[in-house]
C-alpha cells in the first residue's frame, strides 16, 4: 500500500517538472495571448491569440526570406515570410526600415542584393518599434554598412535594454513626432503612434509611378497589451485616430500579414494594376486593432476591473 502514495509522488513531480519546462519555453517565446476577446471585421473573426500567430508564423516564416519585390516607386521589399524589411533606393544610397531579428541581418543583405542593389550603400535604417522581431539587427546592421541608426525618442529606452550579443544599441539620432528624414530626394515623416510600444513610429512617404504620386504608409503595429492600463488607453485612442487620418493609397506594416502581402505579391504575376495600391484596405488593419483594444477595455470592465496593473 505504500506504494500508492510513492507512485503519486512521482507523478506529481513529474508533472510539476513539465509545468516547468513548459512554464520556461512560454517565457522564452513570450507569453501567448489569450483566445479572446473575438471581434468581427469585414467578415473575419480575430481574436488577441489569432492576430500573433497571423503576424509571427513559424519560426521558419519568421527567418525564410519572402520573394524580394518592388513595391511601388523605389520603394522594395527585403524582409522573410513574416517579418517585413523595406528598402528605399536613392541616388545618395539607400534607407533600410526595420534590420528584424539580428539573425535576419544575412536574410535581408541577400535579398537586397538580388534585387540588384549594394547593402553596403545602406545609409539610414529605420525601424517601426523597439521590440525584437523588428530592431535587434540594427547593431549588425550598423555594423556591416556603417548606415546611420535614427529611432523615435520615447523607444530609446527601450531599444538601448536590446543587446544581442551584449552589443549596444545604436542610436545616432533622436527622432521626435512629424520630424522629417530626407536622403537622395527621398522624404519619409515619422509620426508617433504609441500603445504598442511607447515610440512605436508609422512612417509615411510619397512614392511616384506611372507620373502619378501616391501616400504610402508603413504602419506600425497596433496590436494592444492584454492588460490596458488608462496611460495605455490614452495612447492608442490617439494613435487610432492619427492612423486614420493620415492619407494612404499604399499601406504596408511591420508583419506582412498586417496588409496581406502573401495575397497581393501573389496578384502581381498576374501582370495588371499594382495591387499594393489599394487605399480601399489602408485601414483595415487599424479598424481590427481598435476593435480588439475597445473589446479588451469592454471585457476588463466587465470583469470589475476597467484597469488591470
Ligand atoms: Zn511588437
Amino acid at each position: 500500500m505504500k506504494q500508492i502514495p510513492r507512485l503519486i509522488q512521482f507523478a506529481c513531480l513529474a508533472a510539476v517538472m513539465m509545468l516547468a519546462f513548459n512554464a520556461d519555453r512560454l517565457r522564452a517565446q513570450g507569453q501567448p495571448p489569450p483566445d479572446h476577446p473575438a471581434v468581427t471585421v469585414q467578415g473575419q473573426i480575430y481574436t488577441p491569440r489569432s492576430i500573433l500567430a497571423r503576424n509571427m508564423g513559424t519560426n521558419e516564416d519568421q527567418t525564410t526570406a519572402f520573394p524580394p519585390h518592388k513595391i511601388i516607386g523605389n520603394i522594395y521589399y527585403v524582409g522573410t515570410r513574416t517579418l517585413t524589411s523595406f528598402l528605399l533606393v536613392t541616388p545618395q544610397g539607400n534607407i533600410i526600415i526595420n534590420s528584424t531579428y539580428e539573425r535576419n541581418v544575412p536574410v535581408i543583405q541577400k535579398s537586397v542584393e538580388q534585387l540588384g542593389f549594394k547593402f553596403s550603400a545602406t545609409r539610414i535604417l529605420l525601424g517601426n518599434h523597439a521590440h525584437g522581431d523588428h530592431q535587434e539587427g540594427d547593431a549588425l546592421v550598423k555594423q556591416l554598412t556603417g548606415a546611420q541608426v535614427m529611432a523615435m525618442a520615447e523607444d530609446v529606452p527601450a531599444l538601448q535594454a536590446m543587446k544581442p550579443g551584449g552589443k549596444e544599441h545604436p542610436i545616432d539620432k533622436v527622432l521626435h513626432d512629424g520630424e522629417e528624414v530626407t536622403l537622395g530626394g527621398t522624404t519619409i515623416v515619422a509620426h508617433l503612434t504609441p500603445g504598442h510600444t511607447r515610440g512605436c513610429t508609422t512612417w509615411t512617404m510619397k512614392a511616384q509611378e506611372g507620373g502619378k504620386t501616391y501616400d504610402v504608409m508603413f504602419g506600425c503595429s497596433l496590436r494592444a497589451p492584454g492588460a490596458v492600463t488608462p496611460a495605455i488607453a490614452d495612447e492608442f485612442n490617439r494613435s487610432f485616430k492619427l492612423v486614420h487620418a493620415l492619407p494612404c493609397d499604399v499601406q504596408l506594416g511591420d508583419h506582412g500579414a498586417q496588409y496581406n502581402m502573401q495575397a497581393k505579391y501573389a496578384k502581381l504575376k498576374n501582370g495588371g494594376p499594382n495591387p499594393f495600391i489599394d487605399p480601399a484596405s489602408c485601414k483595415l488593419e487599424r479598424d481590427i486593432s481598435e476593435a480588439i483594444f475597445n473589446a479588451i477595455l469592454a471585457e476588463q470592465q466587465k470583469a470589475g476591473r476597467p484597469f488591470l496593473p
